[in-house]
């Protein structure tokens, strides 16, 4: 997506750790016109999907989704980060390990917000690891809904997530590849 990736290279930092700052726009403070053409493009990706609900985790990817949800015009639910959590039955639970902060966290989902009936996208604003994707692929997965695919603002294609989750048949349309990123330069993939 020309916009976003003339933006990134605009405003986005590099920073130590192989971390992209964008929260001048993206993730902090949001531009919400950008977005807006970004929650577009993911509907004109997704358009033939049969989607059913938008799936993010807290805290950076609730406003992506949110905008991105008016096109779709399907509920967004938000996996959230819990310090210890009560294993009640009525939650899905899974583990996801920050790349940003190097933290391991609970994450949970209340059962009534996801089951056999739904197909999901999942949008998140960064794809490093993949592990923040593995873990709600995992939510889905237990729910029994069909995963239809994944939204990604930025993929780092030089990190793991992308091809591991591609090579296990998963879609992930990422609207910026990054193939490489110093504080000198910056490349997207084509
Ligand atoms: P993964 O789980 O794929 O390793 O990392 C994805 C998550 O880590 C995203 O939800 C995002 O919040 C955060 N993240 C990963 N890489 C970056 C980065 O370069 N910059 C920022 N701002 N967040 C990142």
């Amino acid at each position: 997506m020309q916009l976003l990736k003339e933006r990134i290279l605009k405003d986005g930092i590099v920073k130590p750790g192989n971390v992209l700052k964008v929260d001048s726009f993206l993730n902090h403070q949001m531009d919400i016109d950008l977005i807006n053409e970004i929650g577009k493009e993911f509907k004109r990706i997704y358009q033939d999907a049969p989607i059913t609900k938008i799936l993010t985790i807290e805290a950076s990817g609730i406003g992506i989704a949110c905008i991105a949800a008016q096109y779709f015009h399907v509920p967004v639910v938000f996996a959230k980060k819990a310090q210890s959590i009560n294993l009640d039955g009525e939650m899905y639970c899974t583990k996801v390990e920050s790349f940003t902060h190097k933290k391991v966290y609970d994450v949970i989902l209340s059962k009534k917000f996801l089951n056999a009936d739904d197909h999901v996208l999942i949008i998140d604003d960064f794809l490093a690891n993949g592990c923040a994707l593995l873990g709600l692929i995992e939510i889905v997965k237990s729910s029994g809904a069909v995963l239809e695919g994944a939204g990604i603002v930025i993929e780092k294609g030089f990190q793991s997530g992308g091809d591991k989750l591609r090579s296990q048949g998963i879609r992930v349309e990422s609207l910026a590849i990054i193939d490489s990123m110093t504080d000198q330069s910056l490349t997207f993939r084509e």
